[in-house]
């Protein structure tokens, strides 16, 4: 069959110019005066047989193409499924649009775990991941204190799947440090210009948007939930795509050198509560499971850096029966259905298994946010839920 595709191939790389008598005129009719009883010459005959050839094969030029086709579509798969290229967009083809907010897990917690506890971070670390990905509005995500045992995990059992992930900065640096990098990826080369960007009143609403089209205006007359819906289906935004157009200048401070970035250190130990999540920010998340051995750990962490905490704003939206320790991958997902909602209750509800008997405090006749999603059947992942 090899054969008869260098045929094919042979006879379509003729294909812009098949041999064609009547064309030929001035040496054709010469030839043919002189010589009556065969109206054609030679180099007509050849010609009018590759011509009858040319016919002959159409229809397997069209097999070869069609096979062609599928080789290439084969490829194509062979080449998502190992992850060379981007998987195929979800059957809803919802496109996620990239918010600028960072979730940087520090991964620099091994010596205070034992070893079945660094395999279900590791799991949870997945799971993040997974969250994020496929969420509707997606923040930046980050890995800082990458080494050790965990990668060790990831590159043996785990057969190295990581390296196909997309968007996950994995960093040796310390948090702090991490946290700095993360900025400057949120900030793309625009650097200090985006420092405006800080005093957007509607924090990250404004980069909820699609930003060009005609799907833009089309989602605004179609009222807030209906944007919300239609601006994640519209454009996928790639980092600097959505940050150049639509971010203020900064009035002072231009200057993106000298700029510290904004860090807040996720903390159920932190006196003070998370009301948003604010353009430009690096959450980070403790990754650490440790059925909480080690009490205020990252909490600590956070304070001797000098670098402000929050503890998310569980108290005030659920009563929850066993402690507000949550996991790194609750904790992450709880922020992914922030951006998606815009309310943490509904957020909570979404993410807080049903045994830890999370109820909703306020509005919980209103909205009927709870019950929205069974989140039974996620229990059973492996996940050190039981903190
Ligand atoms: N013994 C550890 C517990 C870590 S739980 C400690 O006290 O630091 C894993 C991480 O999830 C925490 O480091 C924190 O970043 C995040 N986290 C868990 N529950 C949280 C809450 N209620 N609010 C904010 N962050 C939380």
């Amino acid at each position: 069959s090899n054969d008869t595709i260098m045929q094919l191939e042979n006879s379509i790389s003729t294909e812009d110019a098949p041999a064609n008598p009547k064309s030929n005129t001035t040496e054709s009719t010469a030839v043919a005066n002189s010589n009556e009883p065969n109206p054609l010459s030679k180099s007509q005959l050849k010609k009018r047989r590759k011509q009858e050839e040319w016919e002959a094969n159409k229809s397997k030029r069209t097999e070869f193409r069609r096979i062609k086709r599928k080789e290439k579509q084969a490829r194509k798969a062979a080449a998502q499924a190992a992850g060379l290229l981007p998987p195929p967009p979800p059957s809803s083809s919802r496109r996620p649009v990239q918010v600028p907010v960072s979730f940087l897990i520090d991964c620099d917690f091994e010596s205070y775990m034992m070893e079945k506890e660094i395999i279900s971070l590791t799991a949870q670390v997945t799971r993040c991941y997974s969250d994020n990905r496929t969420a509707v509005y997606r923040g930046h995500m980050g890995i800082s204190g990458w080494g050790g045992k965990m990668k060790e995990r990831f590159e043996g059992v785990l057969a190295g799947n990581f390296n196909s992930w997309k968007g996950v900065k994995f960093m040796e640096e310390g948090w702090m440090e991490a946290a700095g990098i993360m900025d400057g990826l949120m900030r793309g080369a625009e650097g200090g210009k985006l420092l405006g960007a800080l005093a957007t009143e509607n924090g990250l609403e404004e980069y909820k948007k699609p930003r060009r089209g005609s799907k833009k205006q089309e989602a605004e007359s179609a009222g807030p939930e209906s944007a919300e819906l239609e601006s994640a289906e519209a454009v996928q935004l790639e980092v600097d795509e959505q940050l150049n157009p639509s971010i203020p200048e900064a009035s002072d401070a231009t200057n993106s050198s000298s700029t510290t970035p904004n860090i807040v250190y996720l903390s159920s130990d932190s006196e003070n509560t998370l009301t948003t999540l604010s353009p430009y920010t690096t959450y980070v998340i403790g990754g650490i499971v440790d059925k909480n051995r080690h009490k205020g750990l990252c909490y600590k962490r956070a304070c001797d850096a000098g670098i402000p905490t929050a503890k998310l704003p569980i108290g005030e939206y659920m009563t929850m029966q066993s402690r507000t320790v949550l996991t790194v991958n609750h904790v992450m997902e709880i922020m992914i259905r922030w951006l998606e909602t815009g309310d943490w209750g509904k957020a909570f509800s979404k993410v807080i298994p049903k045994r830890k008997e999370a109820k909703l405090k306020a509005k919980e006749e209103t909205d009927g946010a709870e019950g929205e999603e069974d989140n039974e059947g996620e229990d059973g992942d492996g996940l050190d839920e039981d903190v």
